[in-house]
This record gives structure tokens, C-alpha cells and sequence, in this order.
């Protein structure tokens, strides 16, 4: 058997109705709390009213910053760590989507240190204990945040995104909750729910997987193929968020165990320099032509994938399979409405090879089990185009 290592250190509260625990939990971690949100829309601000009075309620005394934005930025870290030093905030509580989760673990860090939470990207300083704790509170399903040790934020001026990555920046405490994520609309279902398949197979692919990871990761893709169409059916299905939620989670725990790969770097690369593009939706754009580059060189997974996808493909050998694989996602991707190119989201055919050289900035198209050289990155973009 493969070795492997496991760690994961977020207590994971999980069910529908646990958001009620919120005040005690916090509780735990300190009496004065900053809640990191986005601007409240009518479908999100009952839902924060509800976790701002639960705290109350228990005693801590809250102070909010609504200002994060999808795809967060340095500025969004900057604001939030100027207001829970006002605030003098012993806790951060996240609650939203991956933009929310995040914000609050960069924003954990920037509270706590120097200068700005870029300095402590994965490969710069190291944030120290005086970290502030992190409370995550997810209503999408998702990007696994609540429990991986990640945060993902953009540089506007340097039209880089980036990550802190740090085991520090683990939130404590989780609360998957799936009935608030029953006031989601399609359209963020569909890309949040791509996400959590992209998680969990890039980490059944990823050199970092093992025995552990798979059990988890294959999970969740089933999960996610099974239930992902369902729920874009049934957006106020308790059952079917359920389902969404717990692949979500399952899909956080393998990438901060494994890891993602060329599909991700692309992903965040497009995010990068093209904010509008939801996380989701870059995944989507890319994953055809990073199917049809990748499955040769790891059949098994791929075949697997393909036949969980297309049920025509299901006797079929891995193998064969695999040369199906691409076909099948292009299937599943029309069935949830997210087939689209990067000439949908309104990128300049000019900047392909710019592009193609930022996929090639974060090391994880260096886990996937073909690695890309320039030339096949630029033809990876062209045909994502
Ligand atoms: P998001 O957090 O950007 O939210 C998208 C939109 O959905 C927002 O406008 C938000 O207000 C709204 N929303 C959230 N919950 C809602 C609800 N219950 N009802 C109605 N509207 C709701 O979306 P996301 O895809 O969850 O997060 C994307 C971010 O997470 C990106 O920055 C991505 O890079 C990052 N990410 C992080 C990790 C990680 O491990 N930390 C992993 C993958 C992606």
C-alpha cells in the first residue's frame, strides 16, 4: 500500500439546524468576535441577522464587516484586519462561501502581524500563533474551505491570486449547516458544486494521495455527479444540500491533505487576471481540454470518472474508458449548464499566451500526472479558448 499522511485539526460541526451552536462555539474562543461576510442581498441577510443574533444571544460581542467580495482581494484583507483591531476581536467567525471563509483566515493574519496577509503567501513569511482563530460557518457547496488550511486572495495590482497556506490558518471550529445554503440560485450552485468535483478528483490524482484520500475523494465525486443535477432541480431540497454539503466537506478534507492539480493552477490563473470569472465557473472552462491532455496518463482515474459520469461507458474496462473521458465531462458539464470557453467570459484572444505563462506561476499543474511544458500550456489555453 501507498504511504500517507492525515492531518486535519478542524472540529467539524455538520447537519442541518447546527448553525443554533454558533454562540456557544464561539463562546469557546472568545468574548468579542468580528463576523466577515458579504454585502447582505435579500437572500443572504436574514441569514446573517439570524448568526449576528445567535452570537449576541450567547454574550459575545460582535462586530461586522460586510465588505468581502468573490474572489477577495488584498483590500478586503486590509479593511477587515483594520476593523477587528478596532473591534479588538479575539475571534473570526466566516460566514459565507470559499470569498467569505477566506477573507476571515487572511484577515485572521493581518490582524495579528506586520504588514499585509500577501506577505504571508505560502511561500513568503510564516504567520506565527499570534494567528487569531477562525471560526468558519460555510453556505455553499463549495470550495471545502471550512476545513482546509487555505486562503485564497487576489492582488488587483499585480493581477495575481494567490494563497496563504498554513496549518495555522486551519479554522478551529466548522459548522456545515446545509439548509443555508437552500436560498443559493443555480447559478452558484451549479459552479460551487463543479468546484467540489474538481476537488476531489484532482486530489485521486494528485502524487499526495493515498489510501485515506481515496476513500473520501471517491465519495464525494459520486456525491457530486449524483447530486449536483438533482439539486439544480430541487434548490430548496433539504436532502439534496445535505448530499452537496457533505461532498463539499469531504472534497475540503483531500485538498488540505493531497492537494489540487493542473486544472486548479489554470483555474486561479483565469481568477487572476480576470476577477468577473467565478472560481467555478475558470474550472468548468478548463477541464475539457485538461481532460483530454491528462487521462492517458492516469486511465484508471479518468475511466473511473468517465463511467461514474456516462452511464453507456459502464462496461467498459478504465481503460477504454479513459478515451471516453473527455466526452463525458463535456456531458456532465452541458447537464449542469456550465459548458462554456473563455471567449464566453469575455477574454481577449491576445492575452492566451500571458495566460498561459500565469497558469504556470503556482506549482500545482506540477502535481498532475502530465506535466504541462510552455508550449502545451499555450495549446491547453488556446483550446479552452
Ligand atoms: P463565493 O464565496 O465567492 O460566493 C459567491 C456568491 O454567493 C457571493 O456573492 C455570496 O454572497 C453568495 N452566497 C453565498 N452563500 C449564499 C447563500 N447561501 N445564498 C445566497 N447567496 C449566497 O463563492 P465560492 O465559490 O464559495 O468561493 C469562491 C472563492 O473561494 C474563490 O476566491 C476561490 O478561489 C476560493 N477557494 C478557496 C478554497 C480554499 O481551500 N480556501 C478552495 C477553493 C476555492
Amino acid at each position: 500500500m501507498k504511504s500517507f499522511r492525515y492531518h486535519q485539526p478542524t472540529e467539524i460541526i455538520f447537519g442541518t439546524g447546527k448553525v443554533q451552536d454558533a454562540g456557544e462555539i464561539v463562546k469557546k474562543y472568545g468574548d468579542r468576535c468580528l463576523v466577515v461576510t458579504t454585502p447582505a442581498i435579500e437572500a443572504t441577510k436574514p441569514m446573517y441577522d439570524r448568526v449576528i443574533q445567535i452570537l449576541k444571544d450567547a454574550g459575545v460581542a460582535v462586530a461586522h464587516y460586510d465588505q468581502v467580495i468573490p474572489n477577495p482581494t488584498t483590500e478586503v484583507s486590509a479593511a477587515g484586519a483594520k476593523l477587528a483591531l478596532e473591534h479588538k476581536a479575539d475571534v473570526i467567525l466566516g460566514l459565507g462561501g470559499g470569498s467569505s471563509m477566506d477573507a476571515a483566515k487572511a484577515i485572521a493574519v493581518e490582524a495579528s502581524h506586520e504588514g499585509s496577509a500577501w506577505d504571508y503567501l505560502f511561500y513568503k513569511k510564516q504567520p506565527t500563533k499570534k494567528t487569531l482563530p477562525v471560526i468558519s460557518v460555510s453556505t455553499t457547496s463549495g470550495t471545502g474551505s471550512q476545513v482546509t488550511q487555505v486562503s485564497v486572495i487576489t492582488n488587483t495590482e499585480e493581477r495575481d491570486k494567490s494563497a496563504l497556506y498554513h496549518p495555522l490558518i486551519f479554522p478551529a471550529v466548522c459548522i456545515v449547516d446545509p439548509e443555508l445554503m437552500t436560498t443559493l440560485p443555480n447559478f452558484i450552485t451549479a459552479p460551487t458544486g463543479f468546484d467540489v468535483f474538481c476537488h476531489a478528483f484532482e486530489s485521486a490524482i494528485h502524487p499526495g494521495r493515498g489510501a485515506y484520500i481515496d476513500l473520501l475523494a471517491w465519495e464525494a465525486i459520486e456525491h457530486v455527479v449524483t447530486y449536483l443535477p438533482k439539486v439544480l432541480e430541487e434548490p430548496k431540497s433539504i436532502e439534496y444540500r445535505e448530499k452537496m454539503a457533505w461532498a463539499d466537506t469531504l472534497a475540503g478534507l483531500c485538498i488540505a491533505s493531497a492537494g489540487v492539480t493542473l486544472p486548479h493552477g489554470m483555474g486561479m490563473a483565469i481568477g487572476g487576471m480576470y476577477p468577473h470569472v467565478a472560481h467555478g465557473e475558470a474550472l468548468a472552462i478548463v477541464y475539457p481540454a485538461c481532460t483530454r491532455f491528462t487521462a492517458i496518463s492516469a486511465p484508471q482515474e479518468y475511466g473511473r470518472m468517465a463511467k461514474l459520469m456516462d452511464s453507456t461507458l459502464k462496461d467498459l474496462s478504465n481503460e477504454e474508458a479513459a478515451k471516453h473521458a473527455e466526452e463525458a465531462i463535456v456531458k456532465f458539464l452541458k447537464k449542469i449548464g456550465m459548458y462554456k470557453k473563455l471567449s464566453d467570459v469575455n477574454m481577449p484572444e491576445n492575452d492566451i499566451e500571458a495566460l498561459a505563462q500565469q497558469c504556470m506561476v503556482l506549482p500545482d499543474y506540477e502535481n498532475n500526472p502530465k506535466v504541462a511544458t510552455k508550449n502545451e500550456m499555450i495549446e491547453l489555453v488556446k483550446a479552452s479558448y
